[in-house]
């Protein structure tokens, strides 16, 4: 039987990628279903950088504010659940969420976003987005000039001691065991003054989620102020799998022109694709998402009616 609930765009995830995509197809008359589970990346973060126009704007301010001027168009439907499972089926796509309500769509548009793991040391949870952050474009202005601690091993901590450079050179690299670093870097760490501690970490001392220091289990203490680390980020839902996507070596979505996967009818946009991860830039690929969307749907009309 067919879905009462039919919209020419589905999409799951309501994060900076799926509203900006949500306001460019509502404004070309395109009927929209956003679903959303309220877990975005930035949960911890009290403050979106970068942004132009509202640089340090609380996140769910962020977004209430979007949904607000989407409420204003009467094109756009946004649920609050959970996407539990998402097929394709004779060119049209078919959701069911968490609480039982189903829809179907021409198009879809995954916007489902990454899940970042934290450092498994005592205290990161409370620090995580106050002091200890991911991304030095995001959260180095508020670091400058701080004593910051890189935590991780190999070359992703020698590339955050990199990246980290330029925004602090009061650097100490944690490695919480045998570093992983090639001689090379070591020498090239060395000659910045850039300190690699590799003895076991107890816990990260904080207050409030500030940090204090850095508490070794051999009872040594690193007094620091931040912590930035270089972990794999996980993707948040497994409907890009379950649609049969294929994915990058980083784990990250596949996409072509216009953010279009390998799959007909189906976009992606936002932290999914493991490209770029800021949050402007999440809006930007939702935007062209939605103009892609738009196009393919402006030429299947023109070609029913002709
Ligand atoms: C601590 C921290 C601080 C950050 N600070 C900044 C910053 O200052 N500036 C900046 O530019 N970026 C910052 N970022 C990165 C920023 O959070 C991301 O770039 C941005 O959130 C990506 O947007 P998105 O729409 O791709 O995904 P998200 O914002 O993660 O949104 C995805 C949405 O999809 C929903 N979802 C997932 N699966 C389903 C499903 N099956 N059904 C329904 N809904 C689903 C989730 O609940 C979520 O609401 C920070 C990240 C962290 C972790």
């Amino acid at each position: 039987m067919r879905n009462e609930n039919i919209f020419d765009v589905i999409i799951v995830g309501g994060g900076p990628a799926g509203l900006s995509a949500a306001l460019v197809l509502g404004r070309a008359c395109r009927k929209v279903l956003v679903c959303d589970s309220n877990q975005p990346r930035n949960w911890a973060s009290k403050q979106v950088h970068g942004f132009i126009g509202v640089d340090g704007i609380n996140p769910r301010e962020l977004v209430r504010k979007t949904r607000d001027q989407l409420v204003r168009l009467d094109t756009v439907t946004i649920w609050d659940n959970e996407v539990v499972n998402g097929h394709r089926w004779q060119n049209e796509f078919e959701i069911m969420t968490k609480d039982g309500r189903s829809a179907a769509s021409r198009k879809m548009l995954l916007a489902t976003g990454v899940t970042d793991e934290l450092p498994p040391i005592a205290g990161a949870q409370a620090c995580f987005g106050k002091s200890l952050f991911q991304c030095p474009s995001c959260d180095g202005w508020e670091a400058r000039g701080k004593p910051i601690a890189i935590y991780g091993r190999g070359a992703p901590s020698y590339t955050m001691a990199r990246a980290l450079f330029g925004w602090s050179r009061d650097l100490v690299i944690c490695t919480d065991g045998p570093s992983g670093l090639m001689h090379k870097q070591r020498e090239t760490l060395d000659r910045h003054g850039i300190l690699v501690r590799e003895e076991p970490i107890e816990q990260f001392e904080e207050e409030g989620g500030n940090l204090r220091s850095i508490q070794f289990r051999n009872g040594e203490k690193l007094e620091r102020s931040f912590i930035f680390f270089n972990l794999p980020s996980k993707q948040k839902s497994a409907l890009a799998e379950g649609l049969g996507c294929e994915f990058t070596e980083e784990l990250g979505v596949k996409t072509g022109r216009y953010e279009s996967t390998n799959v007909p009818g189906l976009y992606v946009a936002g932290n999914l694709i493991k490209d770029v991860h800021l949050a402007i830039v999440a809006a930007a690929e939702g935007a062209r998402a939605a103009l892609g969307i738009n196009k393919a749907l402006a030429k299947e009309d023109f070609a029913v009616m002709e």
